[in-house]
């Protein structure tokens, strides 16, 4: 291809031209005032981006799954009992490293994947055991496209006295999330997916219960590195701009990360869920006018950063390598059960209607190409029409 591809999966996303500039910029001593003050900027930014003013966000080195395998280690110990209310690949990774850690496991599913378990037997999970240390919830599960109602679970396992964590790795920064409010007590994504920043940071935004329930262990956290205790201390103090050590943070990622925040803040919260929102509609216009049916089964459950989509009849992964053709580029399938008969596309970040409509350009496009019997002008007319609908 001669002009660059437009990458449309679900993490890594494209980046703003200012956030990778930042990734370039000379970063500096790692305990210097200019870099401290950068740090604690960008801290203060993701309190507002999750809505947790009264939590300690955590910004280190590693992958969403680190975010999730620290909250693992710091809220649970041998023989906790945790709920995963379970919504596909990712809930089950959840509750692997959770029993790595040594918790008793449940895993609440549904009865199709492409559901979320139904409140009333999340009630009748809790009720029963009325033990559960801890629940998780994927806020959306990126290998089946399906948005979680994280706020009603939060309530509920609230009601039975345990601690809600939440996996918004897929979600931060473009579902709607609010921390305090929702009463979420661990929120964890990382720096690739709606935050727009390259791959290499995992962040965590930690609420008051359970701070609480960490300081009040029994045993300590087996792994040195992943003690919560090291990290709050040298995050409250980047907050308060004091000089401070642990371990050496990714410089020219928590600049670049410093930068996002401020981009994101500056279109805000509101805006940007519905900007989310607009895109994810728009899509689904072009998909419907594609024939194309989505692993999630309910509207109000389908992710607005992110699209799953079965391949139509006949068809299979070669449309990926003819939507790039188009100059698309988008994912193939992640769950085991489903992996070979759906795709993924990804819609987060920093993505306006230019990206979406060359996106249902390119599906449409690959799609009539390899025969079916589908229009892609009337995809993008479609996707057209819903974004001048909802401006
Ligand atoms: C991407 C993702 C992860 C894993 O993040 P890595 O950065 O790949 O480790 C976890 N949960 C969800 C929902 C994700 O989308």
């Amino acid at each position: 291809m001669s002009t660059r591809e437009l990458l449309m999966i679900p993490g890594p996303v494209e980046y703003l031209p200012e956030v990778l500039q930042a990734v370039g910029e000379r970063s500096g001593s790692h305990v210097g005032r200019e870099f401290i003050a950068r740090f604690g900027c960008a801290l203060k930014g993701l309190r507002e981006i999750f809505r947790g003013r009264f939590a300690q966000p955590l910004v280190l080195a590693g992958s969403g799954t680190l975010a999730m395998e620290l909250a693992a280690a710091n809220l649970v110990e041998p023989d906790d009992e945790v709920l995963v209310v379970n919504t596909g690949y990712f809930s089950d990774r959840m509750g692997l490293l959770l029993e790595r850690h040594g918790a008793r496991v449940t895993h609440l599913r549904p009865a199709t994947l492409g559901e979320v378990p139904p409140l009333g037997e999340i009630d009748a999970a809790l009720a029963m055991r009325g033990r559960y240390k801890l629940v998780t919830v994927t806020q959306v599960d990126t290998s089946t496209g399906v948005l979680a109602p994280v706020e009603a679970i939060a309530r509920r396992a609230r009601a039975h006295g345990a601690l809600i964590l939440v996996d918004a790795v897929c979600a931060a920064a473009g579902e709607e999330l609010r921390q305090d409010d929702w009463g979420l007590d661990a929120v964890v994504t990382a720096s690739q997916k709606a935050l727009g920043v390259p791959p290499g940071l995992a962040i965590a935004s930690i609420g008051p219960r359970a701070l609480e329930v960490h300081r009040a262990r029994r045993s300590p956290v087996r792994a040195f590195y992943c003690d919560w205790s090291h990290w709050l201390a040298v995050h409250q103090a980047y907050e308060r701009g004091e000089l401070a050590y642990f371990a050496t943070p990714p410089l020219n990622l928590i600049n670049a990360l410093q930068t996002s925040v401020g981009q994101i803040l500056a279109e805000g919260m509101e805006k940007r869920a519905t900007r989310h929102r607009r895109m994810a509609q728009a899509l689904r216009a072009a998909w419907r006018a594609l024939q194309l049916e989505a692993v999630p089964r309910r509207e109000a459950q389908m992710a607005h950063t992110m699209s799953a989509l079965y391949y139509p009849a006949g068809l299979d992964s070669s449309l990926l390598t003819r939507i790039s053709e188009e100059g698309v580029v988008v994912a193939g399938g992640l769950h085991p059960a489903l992996k070979a008969r759906y795709f993924r596309v990804g819609h987060m970040g920093a993505v306006g209607a230019q990206e979406i409509l060359a996106t249902a350009g390119a599906v449409g496009t690959a799609l009539a190409k390899m025969g079916a019997r589908v229009d892609p002008s009337a995809a993008v007319a479609a996707a057209e029409e819903a974004l001048e609908r909802s401006e």
